[in-house]
């Protein structure tokens, strides 16, 4: 049985004393919310911090307010909420497409989106990690999946992340200097190491999504057991209708890189079209092209990289039947 090293446990009650805490902690010390990705990399010996600051007892992150939510609401919460079904579809689709109910009882938007990055070479005990002498991620030096290459690739795994850049929403980030907004295409970087651009002592407090006005998105996941999985695909397409014909549109591709894949080409294939079946064979084809999963994660790459086609399709197939 792998067991959580000793460490800390803080539980500051507002936004300020986390801060505080954090600062006094340094290096060492770490956030936590729902504790589902953290608690199972610290028994894997991925992150070792000393001590460990719960965000859960702070009220300011579970407030949710006209089309700001706080990033302390559950993943079950998300997908639950009448009015967030109904306004942000997408977003509640992704959160309950989230491995299981206990986990998402427990799991926070914030810790989604702030989810560390996966691969099968890292995703591993400390013994089977060390057996084949470490990768770069953690304790070594090599990438076992392009020895070659100077950089990490694992796979940016969240299916909530996706959604919200597709939609073009913007995270609160509050630190010791102060709270600054940043969109959330800008908050992730492709680098399995340096995955997102947040300091270390700042905490994610909020998510600011668009007015519901106008636009639709849906979310698709490929993964091998419905009930259970890390996406190995996520496909979120958003579009702005104005009339008839599509104004502007997003295809943002999930599990196949570092960050949640924006695809430009393909938003640009849908542009002043009435999502035909050749817009969006042209789509398809614009996101397939970029779409470069390695070889760390669950299923043939080759394959994951045919299925973004198909799922691209499907989504934008879905966007077009809620239109009639
Ligand atoms: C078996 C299993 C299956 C899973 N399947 C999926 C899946 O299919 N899809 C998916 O997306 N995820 C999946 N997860 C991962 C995880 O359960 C969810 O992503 C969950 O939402 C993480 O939230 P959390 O609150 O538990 O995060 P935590 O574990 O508490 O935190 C995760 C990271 O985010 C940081 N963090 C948390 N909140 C904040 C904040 N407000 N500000 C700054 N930093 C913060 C923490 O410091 C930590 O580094 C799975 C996990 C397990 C164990
Ligand atoms: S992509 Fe390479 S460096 Fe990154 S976790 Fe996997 S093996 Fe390690």
């Amino acid at each position: 049985m792998l067991r959580l090293p000793s460490f800390t446990y803080l539980q500051p009650k507002t936004l300020a004393e986390a801060l505080r805490m954090k600062q006094d902690a340094g290096p060492q010390g770490a956030y936590v919310a729902g504790g589902t990705d953290l608690y199972p990399n610290m028994k894997r010996r991925h992150q070792e911090p000393k001590t460990v600051i719960s965000l859960m007892g702070i009220a300011e992150l579970k407030a949710t307010a006209g089309t700001t939510v706080g990033t302390g609401v559950t993943l079950t919460q998300l997908s639950v909420l009448p009015s967030f079904r109904r306004r942000y579809s997408a977003v509640a689709a992704a959160a309950d497409l989230v491995s299981t109910p206990l986990l998402r009882n427990m799991g926070t938007l914030g810790g989604n989106l702030c989810l560390d990055t996966r691969c099968n070479y890292y995703n591993q005990g400390y013994e089977w990690r060390k057996a084949i002498d470490f990768c770069m991620k953690k304790d070594g030096a090599i990438c076992w999946v392009a020895p070659s290459s100077p950089r990490c690739w694992a796979v940016s795994s969240s299916d909530v992340a996706p959604v919200m850049v597709a939609l073009g929403a913007e995270y609160v980030l509050v630190g010791p200097q102060g709270e600054r907004v940043v969109p959330a295409a800008r908050f992730y970087h492709n680098d399995g190491i340096n995955y997102l651009t947040k300091q270390p002592d700042e905490i994610l407090t909020a998510v600011r999504l668009p007015a519901p006005d106008g636009w639709d998105a849906v979310y698709h996941k490929l993964r091998r057991r419905g009930s259970f999985d890390f996406p190995v695909l996520g496909v979120a397409a958003w579009v702005n209708w104005d009339g008839a014909t599509i104004a502007d549109a997003r295809i943002v591709l999930g599990g196949v890189a570092s960050y949640p894949q924006d695809v430009p080409e393909a938003g640009a294939a849908l542009q002043g079209t009435a999502l035909t079946d050749e817009a969006i064979a042209a789509a398809a084809e614009a996101a397939y092209r970029p779409s470069k999963p390695m070889d760390n994660t669950d299923f043939d790459l080759s394959w994951r990289k045919q299925m973004t086609q198909v799922y691209v399709r499907r989504a934008l197939e879905e966007l077009r039947s809620r239109r009639k």
